[in-house]
């Protein structure tokens, strides 16, 4: 059974179990996701397939920067290449952005160490395992809209966050 006045939340489609990683792998599927689905409050995106990247896709990093240098012109997202994907990760968090305001999404939940999702830490730039503290495009856009970000590790701070919500239309 759905109830449609459950405020929705935004969930990167990996964690939902699509296929939808730059190496073509989901990332799991938790049982307290599986549970809001069944409730009908899990509005998904994969961001940088959204954006236009294809799956699978070279693995991507921010040389340099965090999501919100990108936002700003400052920083790009490059693959493993050195192909420049700052356009479709853009548009990604772009579309992300509509998400939520059609939605009136206050909370998401976002795979954790992702150039696009994370929301605490990335990689450094030099793809050699090195995470930083920082968060990915997606997630700084999000965070500018005024949305609680969480990741996958952080789901019961997720669920309160959500409880405190008021109902939505
Ligand atoms: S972490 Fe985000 S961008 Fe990467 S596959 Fe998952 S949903 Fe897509």
């Amino acid at each position: 059974m759905t109830r449609s006045d459950l405020p929705k939340v935004l969930v990167s489609a990996c964690l939902l179990g699509q296929p939808v990683r730059y190496d073509g792998r989901a990332s799991g599927h938790p049982d307290l996701l599986q549970q809001w689905q069944a409730e009908g409050r899990v509005v998904p995106l994969c961001p940088e397939v959204a954006g236009g990247l294809p799956t699978p896709r070279p693995p991507a990093e921010i040389p340099g920067g965090q999501g919100a240098q990108v936002l700003d012109g400052g920083a790009q997202v490059l693959t493993v290449n050195g192909e420049d994907v700052t356009p479709q990760f853009l548009a990604g968090a772009q579309q992300a952005l509509a998400l939520v305001r059609r939605h009136g999404i206050r909370v998401a939940v976002l795979k954790a160490g992702s150039p696009s999702c994370g929301n605490r830490l990335t990689y450094d730039g030099t793809f050699s395992g090195v995470k930083v503290p920082g968060e990915g495009v997606t997630t700084a856009l999000l965070r500018r809209e005024g949305v609680q970000v969480f990741s996958e590790g952080e789901l019961e701070q997720a669920q309160q966050a959500l409880a405190r919500l008021p109902a939505w239309p």
